[in-house]
């Protein structure tokens, strides 16, 4: 078995301990003979085990008891729409803080749902920084203020929670979720798709104040309802079994790490080695991000010439690095660095870099 250096953006690296456990367990799970993807939810088994995920991650980021936590399906993208459904009555509008390309999208779903007020936006900067916050025009009448902490293409990052005053706080975590400690009390909502931080894909955390459940938002069926999910501890119909299975294994390991204190040195000392790496190249590779809103998660970086780029690639493939391609809107390259990728990974990349930039001067 030979396992890579994975710097894939998402579906990202899982830890192995998380995959070994879950290979051990695939045909006999918890001595009941039969998969954990074979059972049924209803079932004694698969309940305490979705129980036990859900008390570990209130574990880890210290969950407030106001707070209900949903393990949903379709994608945070699915949430970019029901989000509005369920927080904005007909009529209503909405703050949105657009930072990169998934807040754009998070804009651009929301639209049919919510009158869409752009409060602030970072595209006439191209993305390379974030728009200060002393520049937003938030409207007091919102039913929310939505944002994207971390913008996976764009590598631009909060690293503090905004001031919003009354109006609740929505963020879409998909790419930072559980890399450092939160203070959950700040969010009305807190939401983020799987396959970064938390398991495979198919599956939403959701972290969510429990007054905000009982908006009356507009008509629509059950199952896009936060509240019927709740209620039903988000098995009004079946839910992502194998993704919930998944992601109690990754919460159990997290806390075995030490927590989100622990995960917060170890992605801090990943990023800054990174980062160091390529600010030190003497301009052969460069980030262009303004350095207090660098992403400690997703790294982009660009070659300081393109026709490289096909090489660089190809070479570091054969190094056993994969998944450094740019996301296409941006080109170049990018690398993340989730939890469950090592420092040892990361200094694999920063020796390569350093090589590769030697041999191609
Ligand atoms: N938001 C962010 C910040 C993301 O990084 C992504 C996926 N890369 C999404 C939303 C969309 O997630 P999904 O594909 O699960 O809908």
């Amino acid at each position: 078995m030979s396992r890579v250096w994975n710097f894939s953006a998402g579906p990202a690296a899982m830890p192995q301990a998380v995959l070994e456990r879950a290979q051990r367990e695939l045909l006999d799970w918890n001595g009941s003979g039969a998969s954990v993807m074979e059972q049924s939810h209803r079932g004694k088994r698969f309940i305490d085990m979705a129980a036990q995920a859900e008390a570990d991650l209130r574990t880890l980021l210290a969950i407030p008891a106001d707070y209900a936590v949903l393990f949903l399906q379709g994608g945070a993208t699915q949430q970019f729409a029901q989000i509005p459904m369920n927080l904005a009555a007909e009529g209503d509008c909405a703050d949105y803080i657009v930072s990169g390309h998934w807040s754009e999208k998070a804009v651009s779903e929301a639209a049919p749902y919510v009158r869409v007020n752009v409060a602030a936006s970072g595209r006439a900067d191209d993305y390379l920084r974030l728009p200060p916050r002393d520049g937003w025009r938030l409207d007091a009448r919102a039913a929310y203020v939505h944002y994207t902490p971390n913008e996976t293409i764009h590598g631009v990052e909060f690293h503090d929670i905004p001031e919003v005053g009354a109006v609740p706080l929505v963020a879409d975590m998909s790419s930072n979720i559980l890399s450092g400690p939160l203070d959950i009390s700040r969010f009305g909502l807190i939401y983020a798709g799987a396959q970064k931080n938390i398991g495979p894909s198919g599956l939403v955390v959701m972290i969510v104040r429990r007054d905000l459940l009982q908006r009356a938002g507009r008509p629509m069926a059950r199952i896009f309802r936060y509240a019927e999910q709740a209620a039903n501890d988000s098995m009004l119909n079946t839910p992502n079994t194998w993704g919930w299975y998944l992601a109690g294994l990754t919460f159990q390991w997290l806390l075995a790490q030490g927590g989100l204190t622990a995960m917060a040195e170890h992605n801090r000392a990943k990023a800054d080695l990174l980062y160091r790496t390529i600010d030190g190249s003497g301009g052969y590779y460069r980030n262009p991000i303004e350095l207090s809103a660098r992403s400690r998660m997703n790294v982009p970086f660009t070659l300081h010439d393109k026709a490289l780029d096909v090489v660089f690639l190809e070479e570091s493939e054969a190094a056993g690095l994969l998944a450094l391609k740019g996301h296409k809107a941006l080109g170049g390259m990018r690398a993340s660095l989730y939890n469950a990728v090592p420092l040892d990974a990361v200094q694999a990349l920063a020796a390569f870099m350093r090589d590769f930039a030697q041999r191609h001067g």
